[in-house]
C-alpha cells in the first residue's frame, strides 16, 4: 500500500501541479483501484492515501482551530507616498534591503498543517489566531500534497482562489451564477458540504511558511523554492528587487499583467527577502513591519440610488437597472449600475435612496455590490407584476421575470439589434436606433422582414436620405451570405453566445442537424451546459421560432468560414490556453487565422495543435490525453518566422 500511495501521489503531482503527466490516466486508475481494494480489505487507510481526496459527508458546523503561529495580515499602501514611507522605515534599520514582489491574490487565506510528513489539517485564517477547520473541504482540492518530505511540524500559508476560467465555466451552466471570483473562493471553501467545494473547483497558491519547527528558509526566495520542492503549487511569477525603483517597476509589471492572468488579483505584495532582516524589524500589534500589500486603485465607490427601472431584453427577461447619483469611478462618470433580478435587489437590500457600493470591472455597466446604508425615507423597490412597457402580466421562471409578449417593443428592438450586430449578421449601418425606427414607423417585428424592406420605406424614416437608405439595403443584401456560426448566434437563443454558437456549428455542421439535436448530444459539447441545452431544445420546439427560422432560411445562404490558403497553420485546428508571455490571446488568434489555421474554443478529436501559456488548465490536460501536439509561445513565433 505504501508503494502504491507513493506512486499515485507522484503521478498526481506531475499531473495537477506540474502539468506534466508521465503515465496515462488508465494506468493511474488501475493502481488507484488496487489501492482502494487493499484499503477495503485491510481496513487501513494511510494518512497520505490519495483516496482521502474526497471530502466526505456535509458538516453540521465548522470546528475552530488555533494556529500554531499567528497568521498576520499585511499593512496596506495605496499610493507611492505610502510605499516610500515603507521603504524609508526599513532603510533606517536595514541599509541595503532586497525585496521580493509577488501577486496579491484576492481569495481566501488558508493555513495547511503537516506533521510527520503528512497533511493533517486545513484552516481558514479567521481572526489570525483562531480559524475554521476546513480539512474536509480542502481535501477535494487536488493541487496540494498529502505527504511531504519534511518530517517536522509545519504550517504553510496560501490563498484559495477560483481561477477566472473555472468561474466562467461554472457560471455558464450554473442555475445560480457566482458573482465574482473572490466571493466564489470564500463560498467554496467555507461551505459545510464538501461536495459543493468539489463542484466549484478551487485551487490554492502557496506563498509562505507560517511556522516551521526547524530548518526555516533564510529568504523569501528560498521559501518559494522549499514550497515548490515539497510539491506545493506556487504562482510562477515573482521578482527579486535590489532597489526601490526595481520594486516599483515590478508593481507596474503586475498591474499590467494581472489583466491577462487567470486569477483575480487586487495588488502586489512586497516582502523583505531576508528572514534575518525581518527579525530586526519585527511586528506591530497588527502587521509585520517588513512586508506591505500595495493595492491597486479600487474601481469601487459609494453612491446613491435614485431610481430602479426595469429593462426588457430580447428574450423577454426583465432586468433591473439602477439610476445613480453620477459619480466618478477610475476616470469614468458612472450613472447606472446593473442588478441581476428582483431576488438580487432583496439580497442586496437595495432601495430607492440607498447608498450602495458599486464596482466597475471590464463590463460596460458597473454592478451594485451591496447597500452601505439607507437614507431616511428610502423606498422599497416593488416587484413588477405587469410589463412596464406593454402591460402584459409577467411570468416567473426561476429567479427571473419575463414579459411573455413577443411583440413587446423593447423585446423586438433588442432582438432586431442583436440579429444585425457585428458578431451576428453584421449588417453595417444598422443600429439600435434603426431597429427602433423600423419597429415604430414600418412595423417591423421579425428579422425576416428585413429582406423585403423597400427603399421607399427606409426613405420615410427620419435621417434617411437616398445614400444612407441604399447603403443599408446593400448591407442587408450582403449579410444574406453568412457563416453558420454567426447565424446561430444571431438567432438569439438564451445562453448561446459567440463561443457556444461556434461550437454548435462545428459539431453539427448544418442547420437541420442542429435543429434535430437532442439535449444529450448538446451537453456533450464543452461549452454547453444543461440549462443552455434545454434552452436550445425548447427554442427549436417552439413553432413561432421555427416558422421565423423557415422564413429566414429562404433568404440566407451559408458559407464556410474563410481560411487563408497556404499559411503555416493551414489545415491546423488550434486551441489556445493559458497566458502567453507577450501575446494577448486575441493577437495570437488573429495570427493563427491569418496564417490559415482554425481556432477552436476547446480541445476536440479534430484539434491538431495546442498553443499553451502559463497557468494552462483543463484544455492542456485534455490535449495531453489526446496526444495533441503542444507548443509554447517561442515555438509559435518560430513557426511564424518571428524572432
Ligand atoms: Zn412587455
Amino acid at each position: 500500500m505504501n508503494e502504491l500511495v507513493e506512486k499515485l501521489n507522484k503521478w498526481a503531482h506531475e499531473y495537477y501541479v506540474l502539468d506534466n503527466p508521465s503515465v496515462p490516466d488508465s494506468e493511474y486508475d488501475k493502481y488507484y483501484d488496487e489501492l482502494k481494494k487493499l484499503e477495503e480489505e485491510s481496513g487501513v487507510v494511510l494518512p497520505n492515501s490519495p483516496t482521502r481526496r474526497v471530502g466526505g459527508e456535509p458538516l453540521k458546523a465548522f470546528s475552530r482551530h488555533e494556529h500554531i503561529a499567528r497568521l498576520y495580515s499585511l499593512d496596506k499602501a495605496v499610493s507611492d507616498e505610502e510605499l516610500d514611507a515603507f521603504f524609508n522605515r526599513i532603510k533606517k534599520v536595514v541599509p541595503n534591503p532586497e525585496f521580493t514582489v509577488e501577486y496579491k491574490f484576492d481569495g481566501l487565506t488558508m493555513c495547511l498543517t503537516y506533521e510527520g510528513g503528512n497533511f493533517v489539517r486545513a484552516t481558514t485564517r479567521g481572526n489570525g489566531t483562531v480559524g475554521e477547520d476546513v480539512t474536509a473541504q480542502c481535501l477535494t482540492i487536488k493541487t496540494f500534497p498529502l505527504a511531504i518530505s519534511y518530517k517536522g511540524t509545519v504550517e504553510v500559508k496560501g490563498e484559495a482562489v477560483i481561477r477566472l476560467s473555472v468561474l466562467d465555466e461554472y457560471n455558464r451552466t450554473a442555475a445560480e451564477p457566482l458573482k465574482n471570483a473572490r466571493n466564489a473562493a470564500a463560498g467554496a471553501i467555507r461551505n459545510l458540504d464538501p461536495a459543493v467545494t468539489a463542484k466549484r473547483r478551487p485551487d490554492i497558491y502557496f506563498y509562505d511558511i507560517n511556522y516551521i519547527e526547524d530548518g526555516a528558509p533564510a529568504t523569501q526566495e528560498e521559501c518559494f523554492n522549499w514550497l515548490k520542492r515539497e510539491g506545493f503549487k506556487v504562482f510562477p511569477f515573482y521578482r527579486l528587487c535590489k532597489s526601490q525603483d526595481e520594486v516599483k517597476a515590478a508593481i507596474d509589471e503586475i498591474e499590467v499583467e494581472r489583466r491577462n492572468i487567470d486569477v483575480l488579483t487586487d495588488g502586489a505584495v512586497i516582502k523583505l527577502n531576508s528572514v534575518a532582516e525581518r527579525g530586526v524589524l519585527g511586528f506591530t500589534d497588527k502587521f509585520p513591519r517588513w512586508a506591505i500589500a500595495y493595492k491597486f486603485e479600487a474601481e469601487e465607490c459609494v453612491t446613491t440610488v435614485k431610481e430602479v427601472r426595469w429593462q426588457v431584453g430580447r428574450t423577454g427577461k426583465l432586468t433591473p437597472l439602477a439610476e445613480l447619483e453620477p459619480v466618478d469611478l477610475a476616470g469614468v462618470t458612472v450613472r447606472r449600475a446593473t442588478l441581476n433580478n428582483y431576488g438580487d435587489i432583496l439580497r442586496k437590500d437595495v432601495k430607492k435612496g440607498s447608498k450602495v457600493l458599486i464596482r466597475r470591472s471590464n463590463e460596460v455597466i458597473p454592478e451594485i455590490l451591496g447597500t452601505v446604508e439607507h437614507a431616511a425615507g428610502s423606498i422599497d423597490v416593488q416587484k413588477p407584476v405587469v410589463c412596464p412597457f406593454c402591460g402584459s402580466p409577467l411570468s416567473e421562471t426561476g429567479a427571473n421575470l419575463f414579459c411573455p409578449n413577443r411583440l413587446c417593443r423593447p423585446r423586438v428592438v433588442a432582438k432586431l439589434a442583436h440579429y444585425a450586430s457585428k458578431d451576428a449578421m453584421d449588417i453595417e449601418g444598422f443600429s439600435e436606433k434603426t431597429a427602433e425606427q423600423l419597429h415604430d414607423e414600418v412595423g417591423l417585428v421579425n428579422a425576416s422582414q428585413l429582406y423585403s424592406l423597400t427603399k421607399e420605406q427606409l426613405l420615410s424614416l427620419e435621417g434617411f436620405k437616398d445614400k444612407k437608405a441604399q447603403n443599408l439595403l446593400n448591407s442587408i443584401q450582403k449579410s444574406r451570405t453568412v457563416t453558420l456560426e454567426k447565424f446561430v448566434y444571431a438567432l438569439g437563443i438564451e445562453g448561446v453566445g459567440k463561443v457556444a454558437a461556434a461550437d454548435l456549428s462545428k459539431r453539427f455542421g448544418d442547420m437541420a442537424s442542429l435543429r434535430a439535436a437532442t439535449k444529450e448530444q448538446l451537453t456533450e459539447l464543452d461549452n454547453i451546459g444543461d440549462i443552455t441545452a434545454e434552452a436550445i431544445v425548447s427554442w427549436f420546439a417552439d413553432t413561432e421560432n421555427t416558422a421565423e427560422l423557415e422564413r429566414l432560411l429562404v433568404f440566407i445562404s451559408f458559407k464556410a468560414k474563410a481560411v487563408a490558403a497556404g499559411g503555416v497553420f493551414a489545415g491546423q485546428f488550434v486551441v489556445l490556453t493559458g497566458t502567453l508571455p507577450t501575446y494577448k490571446r486575441s493577437q495570437a488568434q488573429e495570427l493563427i487565422e491569418r496564417n490559415g489555421g482554425v481556432c477552436q474554443s476547446s480541445v476536440t478529436a479534430k484539434t491538431t495543435l495546442v498553443l499553451a501559456g502559463e497557468e494552462a488548465g483543463s484544455k492542456l490536460d485534455k490535449a495531453k490525453k489526446l496526444g495533441v501536439k503542444i507548443i509554447d509561445e517561442a515555438e509559435f513565433k518560430t513557426m511564424l518566422g518571428i524572432e
